[in-house]
């Protein structure tokens, strides 16, 4: 049983089937490319990755096996263990990611041409498999509401207990889980101290607490940025919570929260669906009128006043932050940050995506990138640009007005009064010496206008795609 990013021992068809065959050997390969020689490296994820791996070690020891902890290249490891241990054959998890897949071929033809079977189960979304949901017409979707009517209607499989025992060969040498130094970062590598406690066991107590507390408000609930939605996306990212036990429990309750939870799980299948079929898009832009044609800025000040939350607007500096210091952000401020950086700042979306792939302990390449491209207006389930240009003042307004978010992430701004938080900058120099806050000083005054930037970009896109689509001024207004 080779565990990759399904770290858990309840519901996991992969492992269900490895036990049912014999005495299995569950393990882990340490990729060297994936650690530190990958596009997306990030070591926050990575220690969040060790603290479930070595919970899981807990489980299966207590299960009477082990977690068997390999370092090296897959597709040389495997079929070395399956012939020191006997194996006949492989089972894991399948993936959505291209690269995930181009490794997995070179894995099973290794372990075909040395006669072993391999064996990929599904287990990583609630449908088996979300790139095989196609239309009518038999073309897959690139619109979420047809795909949402298409994926609910598609039969589950039934859950897998987990296992009542494992049973591997005695005398294996378990290896050791290594340290972050010894997996190539550097020594006190900065992981992004996270206040999401990695595992299995911490997964399953936050979906029960999740799903008696918050669930049935979260129709309501779910776009403020201090308390709504689930926070389990970390869980669910590295396979501690199987997402179908998550549906299946889901059905057992009524109302629009449950409802609407289900519908956002299935953006995660949405855009794995979009990745498997097109995996173009981790280069380039999904709608071909936008490759190329969009001019954006390079600005290395702008961009990092972006990484480091020092914008002076803000709501986006507390997500940036809150991304900075915990490794993950709610999902109403990654678009407004996502907006501000590609139509105020005018900088590549791409950019922004590897840096959320940096410090996100749920970056998912499939989420991310369909999140940025999805802001971007470059992406899937397309809207005129001028409809995701999002304000950052209203929309601290609207979702954080008691500036609970921006003070919780923000020390500097802790004491200006409610009436300024949006603001800050249109404190007289009084307001600002009496709440010890100087702009320009403390915290910056804002990098940019955002109604001038917010022309700016409409200039571009609108120049981009050659006037086609324009914006209603008044309609595009309240939307920004
Ligand atoms: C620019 C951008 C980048 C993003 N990058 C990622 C990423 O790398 N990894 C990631 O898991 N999510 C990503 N998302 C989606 C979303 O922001 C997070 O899934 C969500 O904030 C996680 O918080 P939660 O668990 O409290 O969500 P809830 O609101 O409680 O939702 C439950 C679960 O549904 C799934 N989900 C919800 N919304 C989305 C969505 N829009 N797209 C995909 N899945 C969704 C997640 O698994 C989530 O845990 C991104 C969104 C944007 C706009």
């Amino acid at each position: 049983m080779w565990f990759r990013r399904d770290l858990r021992v309840n519901d996991l068809p992969a492992l269900t089937a490895a036990v049912a065959a014999g005495k299995t050997v569950p393990c882990f390969v340490f990729d060297e490319r994936l650690l530190t020689g990958y596009r997306f490296v990030s070591p926050a994820r990575v220690s969040f990755m060790l603290g479930c791996l070595s919970e899981l070690r807990g489980s299966l020891r207590n299960l009477g096996a082990d977690l068997f902890i390999r370092i090296g290249l897959p597709e040389v490891v495997l079929p070395e263990l399956a012939k020191e241990t006997g194996a006949t054959s492989v089972h894991w998890t399948e993936d959505a990611s291209p690269w995930a897949n181009r490794r997995d071929q070179r894995v099973s033809a290794a372990l075909v041409a040395d006669g072993f079977v391999a064996h990929p189960h599904p287990g990583s979304y609630i449908v088996a498999d979300p790139g095989e949901i196609v239309s009518g017409k038999g073309t897959p979707y690139t619109v979420y509401s047809p795909f949402f009517k298409a994926w609910k209607e598609v039969p589950r499989r039934p859950l897998e207990d987990p296992p009542s025992q494992v049973r591997c060969p005695n005398g294996l040498d378990p290896g050791t889980m290594p340290t972050m130094e010894e997996l190539g970062f550097d020594q006190g590598t900065d992981t992004g101290l996270t206040s999401f406690e990695p595992g299995e066991t911490a997964a399953r107590e936050a979906t029960h607490a999740y799903l008696n507390e918050g669930l049935t408000a979260y129709a309501d609930t779910r776009n403020s940025p201090t308390g709504g939605s689930s926070r389990l996306s970390p869980y669910i990212r590295w396979g501690c919570l199987s997402p179908l036990e998550l549906e299946t429990k889901l059905g057992l309750r009524d109302g629009r929260g449950p409802a609407v939870f289900r519908k956002e799980l299935a953006w995660r299948e949405f855009y794995a669906s979009v990745l498997l079929n097109f995996p173009e898009v981790m280069s380039t832009e999904f709608q071909e009128r936008y490759r190329g044609t969009l001019d954006w800025h390079e600005d290395a000040k702008l961009l990092d006043a972006w990484k480091l939350g020092r914008t002076g607007y803000p709501l986006v500096d507390a997500g940036m932050r809150e991304l900075l210091e915990d490794g993950w952000m709610h999902n109403r401020v990654r678009m407004v940050v996502a907006s501000f950086l590609t139509k105020d700042l005018h900088i590549d979306w791409r950019e922004g995506e590897r840096w959320f792939m940096e410090r996100l302990i749920d970056g998912d390449v499939a989420s991310n990138n369909g999140g940025w491209q999805w802001v971007t207006s470059v992406g899937t389930d397309p809207a005129p640009y001028f409809q995701r240009m999002f304000n950052p003042m209203t929309q601290q307004e609207r979702f954080d007005p008691e500036g609970e978010y921006v003070r919780r992430w923000i020390p500097e701004l802790r004491s200006v009064p409610d009436g300024h938080l949006v603001r800050p900058w249109l404190m007289s120099e009084d307001e600002q010496a009496a709440t010890g806050c100087r702009i320009g000083v403390d915290y910056p005054e804002p990098v940019v206008d955002h109604a001038e930037e917010r022309r700016i970009a409409v200039e571009r896109y609108r120049a981009a795609v050659g006037g086609t689509d324009s914006p209603d001024d008044e309609a595009s207004a309240q939307q920004s």
